[in-house]
Formats: structure tokens, sequence, C-alpha cells
């Protein structure tokens, strides 16, 4: 056996302005997707001639893995790849295999909305993915395929389930945005579909993130009505969260149903505990889901930064950070301050 490669901290272990320390990446793999999500990328919402990212302007899967080398000495543990869809960047499962050997990395995890999973899951188990995520916002297939944007089908988001647990993906998480008057009807038949599964579903509340998904706050769901919606007919109890940036409140059913997640950033903001990253597919940090704009790390990769001006960046950004927007939405939207970032830029 070989002996572990030593971590290498070439930068004191930053904290930012409210003393979180950083252990997540978030990395965004490609701005492009095969579904048009109303919440997320709404088919008419998007400017016309929108330029989605080309080949030359996304980092390589070498610049990437020299970003999550620097990060790793940072202090991140896991890093989540996503989208846009990241089963649409040719190759992905090549870019998992050289992550799963980055010293300190000790999570690589995935969200997809699982059309090209059936094809790529074995690869990306072989290469060292440890877990996926899969968006599934109803059962029902009409509003499954609304919530597509006309382009999805609730077969494929089950073939996809089927796909990842043939390749050993044991337990999933399975997402659902829930949107009033659209898909919370469903809430109960996607708990009794899940129920006694090892998959873990959690309901996401609906967000304003980017600036064109029309975000109405009489359309989130707040956690605590859909918890008593199903405690009602399948009694809950609290679990404690596995570790303190665990976003999802998490229960499990009394009958030994298994467990079920909430993720509460509207009605329960959790910025306190957000030790979170995300790096855009042209190579931006940002440091929140609603920053306005990120950090351009791409343009030091391509000037020759050697790795320790890369940490050395990428700490001090970490070090100003102050973001908290979900604790200070109501004060933030008042003040009418809308440019933010999309969510298919960074990927959620
Ligand atoms: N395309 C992949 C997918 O859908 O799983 C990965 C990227 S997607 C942006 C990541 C997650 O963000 C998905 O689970 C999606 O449902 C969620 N999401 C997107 N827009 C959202 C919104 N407005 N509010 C809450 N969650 C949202
Ligand atoms: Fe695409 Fe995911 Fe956004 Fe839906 S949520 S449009 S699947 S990036
Ligand atoms: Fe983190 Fe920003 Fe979300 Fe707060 S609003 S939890 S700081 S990403």
């Amino acid at each position: 056996m070989t002996a572990p490669i030593p971590l290498t901290l070439v930068e004191p272990v930053p904290v930012d302005r409210r003393q979180r320390a950083l252990t997540d990446l978030r990395i965004s793999v490609v701005d492009r997707c095969n579904f048009r999500c109303p919440y997320c990328l709404p088919e008419d919402q998007y400017p016309e001639h929108h330029q989605f990212l080309d080949r030359q302007a996304r980092l390589s899967f070498e610049e990437i893995e020299r970003l999550a080398r620097a990060f790793a000495g940072l202090g991140v543990r896991k890093i989540r790849l996503t989208g846009g869809e990241p089963l649409l960047r040719r190759e992905l499962p090549l870019l998992v295999r050289w992550l799963a050997r980055v010293p300190g990395i000790d999570d690589i995890a995935l969200t997809t909305n699982g059309t090209l999973l059936p094809r790529l899951a074995g690869e990306l188990r072989d290469a060292g993915l440890g877990r996926i995520t899969l968006s599934l916002d109803s059962l029902d297939p009409t509003i499954y395929r609304q919530l597509s944007g006309n382009r999805g089908e609730i077969g494929e988001a089950l073939a996809a389930i089927a796909a990842a647990e043939a390749a050993g993906f044991a337990a999933l998480k399975i997402n659902c945005v829930v949107m009033r008057g659209i898909n919370d009807d469903g809430v109960l038949d996607l708990v009794a579909h899940f129920r006694g599964t090892p998959h873990v579903l959690r309901f996401i509340e609906y967000m304003d993130v980017g600036t064109l998904n029309g975000w109405q706050r009489d359309r989130v769901v707040p956690t605590a009505e859909l918890v008593a919606r199903i405690d009602a007919r399948w009694p809950l109890e609290p679990v404690s969260r596995a570790a303190r940036h665990d976003v999802a409140e998490r229960y499990r059913f009394v009958d030994g149903g298994g467990e079920i997640g909430f993720v509460s950033s509207v009605s329960s903001p959790f910025c306190g505990d957000c030790t979170r990253a995300r790096l855009s597919a042209d190579g931006k940090l940002y440091t929140c889901l609603f920053a306005s704009e990120g950090h351009d790390l791409r343009a030091l990769l391509r000037t020759g930064a050697d790795d320790a001006t890369l940490a050395a960046a990428i700490a001090a950004h970490w070090r100003e950070r102050d973001d908290r927007y979900s604790e200070r939405r109501a004060e933030l939207r008042a003040a009418g301050n809308e440019a933010r970032v999309e969510m298919f830029a960074i990927g959620g």
C-alpha cells in the first residue's frame, strides 16, 4: 500500500469576516443545459441571443484540477460537480478521476437532472464519484415535463435512478424544488414513492436566484407547512444534523420508512453556517449563490500564476467574504438590489 500524500498547506486556513471556514467547493463544469426549468433557466426569459460559454472560455480539466488542489490546501474537503447540466461536459468521468486523486479531497458528488446518467453512471462510479443528487420535481408526467421546460420525461428520471443504483450508488439524494400552485400537490406522491427506499428526498424552497425566474414569495411553500402536511400522513421526528454546515433539516419517519430533508433557504436561512465556495465554468469564484460578481481565477491561471499565488488569491477573497444574502433578503430586495449571478452559471 502506498503512503498517503501529505497535504501541503501553502496558506493559513482562511476564515471569512463572519468566522466561516472554507470546506466545500461547487464546481460548475458547463453553463449549458438540456432543460429549461422555469425556476432556473426559463425558456422565454433568458436573452434571445444569450451566448453560452464556448470551449475556450471554459476552464480545462487541467485548470480545474489545479484550482481544486489550491482549494484543498485551504481546507476544502468536499467537491460537488454541477452545471448547467454537468453531464453535458464531455469526458466528465476523467475529471472525476483527477479530482479523486487530489490530496485532501475526501468526497466528490454530482448534481444532475439525470437524463444522461444511464450512459455514464458506471464510468463515474469507477472514476471515484461518491454521491449523486438527482433533481426530480414531480412524478406526474405532465408536471415533470412542464418543470423541465418541455425537455424532459419522467421515465428518463426514473431510469436515471435505476442506472445509478445498478452502478452502485446505494443512496441518492432526490432534490425537489417546490412551487405553490405548480407542483406542491405532488409532494405526498413523491414521499410515498421514496419512503422505504435508501434514497433521501429533499424538498427545496423555491429561491429568488438569478434575475430571470420572476420569483414571487407567495410561490414559496415554507418547510413548516410541508413538514405539517407530511407529518399528518406519516409521522416524522427530527434528526440532528450530521455536520454544522449541512444545509438540510433532517427528519425520519417514525415508522422506520427512512429519512427526508428540507432546505429552507427562504423561511429559515442558514448563512451563519455557509462554508461553500462556488466556481463558475469560466473560472470565477463566487462567495455566495446571490453574488452579483465573481473573482476571476481564470485570468490568474492563464497568466502563469504559480500555486502559491493562486492559493493566496483565493484565501484573500475568502477572508473578505461577508455574504449573507438569505438573512438580508427582504432588506436587499426592498432596496432593489437586482444584480445576481444566474443559477445555471454556478449550479446551486
Ligand atoms: N442541472 C443540474 C440539476 O438540475 O440537477 C445541476 C444544476 S441545478 C442549477 C442544481 C440544483 O439547483 C437543482 O437541484 C435545481 O433544482 C436547483 N435550483 C435551480 N433553481 C432553483 C431555484 N430557483 N430555487 C431552488 N432551487 C433551485
Ligand atoms: Fe438545467 Fe438544472 Fe437549471 Fe433545470 S435546474 S435548467 S436542469 S441547470
Ligand atoms: Fe451561503 Fe449566500 Fe446562501 Fe447565505 S445566501 S447560505 S451566504 S450562499
